[in-house]
């Protein structure tokens, strides 16, 4: 370009840049610069188009790459224009062209600016609870369609006021096209139902807040549903509401106004503080203080506590006028999904609580909150992917030849949509088995789609012929392609580490279907995102009653006896494990129950053996009471119980020989538990490095539901780093069931890429 000429430009802009302020940014940009021409949202991001100096455009386009604090800009693509003399710069409408292809922002706190307008007695939206900005708001929780603007999403219904008008229209307004703007005068309003009362706005969360400071139980619906909520400090409300929610040992999520209160509650590093405060507000689990002033009924015999901050204006308030940290769980019965919906809120959860705190914006899709695990090095993981993450896409180390569409596992169900170089996953939906997870799935499959206008070519789906996504993708009548699970993990693992090289993959979780037909759970793969190969495993064992032997760990303990020590050492422990021993003893001694070799299932067995439960009344609770109990002892000065490695096959039977004989010396059992856990990072370690070693690879991805155990994964990672290789663990996705579609498309795609390219590897 010619110094002092004027040249016009056509900039496409794609990512996460609608509902993220990035018009009104290019907007004062260009204006400062001097620039005509125009910006708009359309199908495929942000298009705008500038005229002026070569110098001020170049200017505008290193401003564009970068883009405003929320956007994720992946591409910005310039082609010069013919100048077309115009004048001035202005947001144009957005344009409804053919293909959509942007992506929502996720749902963002409330930022600082909002925060000290809903605190000022004097602003116009002083204790609003629906106050936002372009900064700051409701995003994929109420969006229906794109291209993202107020007509695509639940706040349709609200006809701004002339003032909230006025500033939707001004540049220089920090709600300059802030979608979901509004105020008291024209906005959502709260409403209140508690028994016969009945009350709205300010006198609604009045309501609400003297019930809860009366020990009360009360449905608060939040960004992304409901959640029930009462006085965290107090024993009586937390007792009801386990009742009442049928909810017998599974830890609530507490909610607090500020981080010094969370500090109170929990030992919080600082990247678990930075976790805490950042816009996703995520719920963030962290060891519990001794002194902690909750209730014992909110987190029973675990070591940590997940506690969040105000994720909405209206529980800022909610927790400023209660002023005592709040139960904050998810608003359902049991295990069904959170309700989200006000109908359905009514009916399901009128009868679980004292009242009800709602308003009249919809919520579109149901969203829960998000868990991260605090680490006592380095940054949180996650455990939940969902408010304040979806949909923010992951990069494909290979790009998908054709769009997939991958319908994950049947518990921690997660969906994703594939195409080129990119992958969305859905929020967390829950276990296929509830009708209403399911419901929630088939949704999550048709908004995914239609949020990103991609037609999906292919299913993947997981081998196991009787998960609900599976056959879904059968009944689905897209070209089907089958992922093995712990393939699927590993491949997981890989994606968030842009990875394309073989690694070996220890895949230790519950459960899945291997491709011998077997139920695999603690294996080693030698795998690529392409193919994998198991050349590793924990030595199987009788899974007696199958689900039965999931809810009732002494079940899997009787069949580690019986394989490690023999029929009469199972028969002798019988007695001190269940009343229905001997029937299930002889199952297991006439081989008429299916083998695993899964890890968590492991877990169990020495969960129940050291006296630990012998049931259970949630996924992973005597894996994860195993832990909190060998996290009181040091595990370096700990006993390590050794298995032996036969060949390829970790074999447990002198670990449990040794847990058994300290046991009966009166070894405490945290220090049982402490064993354990050494014995299984020490010997998966040693045979790991010996795999690797033998395969010529270098790095080691950990996957799985079994490493959410920070102090296996830790002392397993060190190990192997000690050795030389290199560890790929989980940070974006969960290591659970929950990052599997995104395995399952990585798969599909690296596969149709070989396929697009000649090689013919699809199986
Ligand atoms: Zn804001
Ligand atoms: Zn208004
Ligand atoms: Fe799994």
């Amino acid at each position: 370009m010619t110094e002092g000429a004027v040249h016009r430009v056509r900039v496409r802009v794609r990512g996460t840049v609608q509902g993220v302020g990035f018009r009104p940014f290019v907007h004062r940009r260009a204006r400062e610069l001097g620039l005509a021409g125009w910006v708009a949202n359309d199908g495929h991001g942000v298009l705008l188009e500038a005229e002026g100096l070569a110098a001020a455009l170049a200017a505008l386009v290193r401003d564009v790459r970068i883009g405003p604090a929320l956007a994720v800009v992946e591409a910005v693509e310039v082609e010069a224009v013919e100048p077309a003399g115009t004048c001035g710069f202005t947001i144009a409408t957005t344009r409804h062209g053919a293909g959509t292809d942007v992506r929502v922002s996720a749902d963002v706190a409330p930022c600082a600016a909002c925060l000290v307008e809903l605190a000022d007695p004097a602003d116009r939206r002083f204790g609003y609870p629906f106050l936002n900005c372009t900064d700051c708001g409701p995003r994929y929780t109420i969006v229906r369609a794109v291209p993202y603007d107020r007509a695509s999403t639940t706040m349709c219904e609200f006809a701004m006021c002339p003032r909230c008008r006025a500033e939707y229209d001004d540049p220089s307004d920090r709600r300059f096209h802030a979608q979901p703007n509004a105020c008291p005068m024209c906005g959502p309003a709260l409403t209140w139902s508690g028994g016969a009362q009945s009350a709205a706005g300010a006198d609604a969360l009045a309501a609400a807040i003297a019930c809860l400071r009366g020990g009360g139980v009360v449905a608060v619906k939040g960004v992304g549903g409901y959640h029930l909520a009462c006085d965290a400090g107090n024993e009586h409300p937390v007792t009801t509401l386990r009742r009442r929610k049928r909810r017998d040992d599974k830890p609530f999520a507490v909610m607090v106004a500020d981080l010094s209160a969370a500090q109170q509650l929990c030992e919080l590093g600082a990247a678990a503080l930075a976790a805490l405060a950042s816009s996703r507000r995520p719920i963030v689990l962290a060891p519990r203080r001794t002194d902690a002033p909750v209730a014992a009924g909110v987190a029973p015999r675990v070591a940590e506590l997940g506690v969040m901050l105000p994720s909405s204006p209206l529980h800022v308030l909610l927790l400023g006028a209660v002023g005592r940290p709040l139960v904050m769980t998810s608003g359902n019965s049991s295990s069904e999904p959170m309700a989200y919906d006000d109908a359905e809120a009514r009916d399901r959860l009128g009868p679980l609580v004292d009242g009800i705190l709602s308003h009249d914006r919809q919520i579109h899709v149901r969203t829960d909150d998000s868990v991260l695990q605090a680490r006592s090095e380095g940054r949180p993981r996650l455990v939940r992917r969902a408010r304040g993450w979806v949909p923010q896409p992951l990069q494909l180390p290979l790009p998908a030849a054709r769009p997939v569409l991958a319908v994950g596992a049947q518990l921690k169900s997660t969906v994703a949509l594939a195409r080129g170089g990119s992958v969305v996953v859905s929020q967390h939906l829950g276990d296929l088995d509830d009708w209403a997870t399911y419901q929630a799935f088939t949704a999550a499959v048709e908004h995914l789609t239609r949020l990103s206008g991609v037609t999906p070519a292919v299913v993947a789906h997981d081998l196991h012929p009787d998960y609900r996504s599976t056959a879904w993708a059968r009944a689905s009548g897209l070209a089907l392609h089958a992922v093995q699970h712990h393939h699927a993990h590993v491949a997981a693992c890989l994606v968030e580490h842009g990875v394309t090289s073989q690694v070996l993959g220890l895949a230790f979780d519950g459960v899945g279907l291997g491709s011998d037909g077997t139920l695999w759970g603690g294996e080693f793969l030698l795998a690529d995102l392409a193919a994998s190969e198991r050349v590793g495993q924990l030595a199987p064992v009788a899974l007696p009653g199958g689900d039965a032997a999931v809810r009732e760990p002494w079940r899997v303990a009787l069949a580690w006896l019986h394989r490690a020590l023999g029929p009469d050492v199972a028969a002798a422990h019988g007695p001190r494990l269940d009343g229905r021993w001997a029937a299930v003893l002889s199952i297991v001694a006439a081989g008429r129950a299916p083998e695993t070799s899964s890890a968590g299932r492991l877990f169990d067995a020495v969960a129940a053996l050291i006296g630990v439960r012998t049931r259970v009344t949630y996924e992973g609770q005597a894996a994860i009471e195993l832990e909190a109990l060998a996290r009181r002892a040091d595990l370096r000065w700990a006993p390590s119980y050794s298995f032996s490695v036969d060949g390829a096959r970790l074999d447990p039977a002198p670990m449990l020989g040794q847990l058994l004989a300290d046991r009966d010396r009166g070894v405490p059992v945290e220090r049982l538990a402490a064993g354990f856990h050494r014995g299984l990072a020490d010997s998966s370690a040693q045979l790991a490095v010996r795999l690797a070693s033998e395969c010529g690879v270098d790095t080691v991805a950990l996957s799985g539901g079994v490493f959410q155990n920070a102090l296996l994964s830790d002392a397993l990672a060190t190990a192997l780093r000690r050795a030389g290789l290199r560890v790929l663990v989980h940070e974006q996705l969960p290591p659970n069931d929950g990052a599997i579609s995104v395995g399952q498309a990585a798969v599909a795609a690296a596969r149709l890429g070989a396929v697009e390219a000649g090689e013919g590897v699809l199986d």
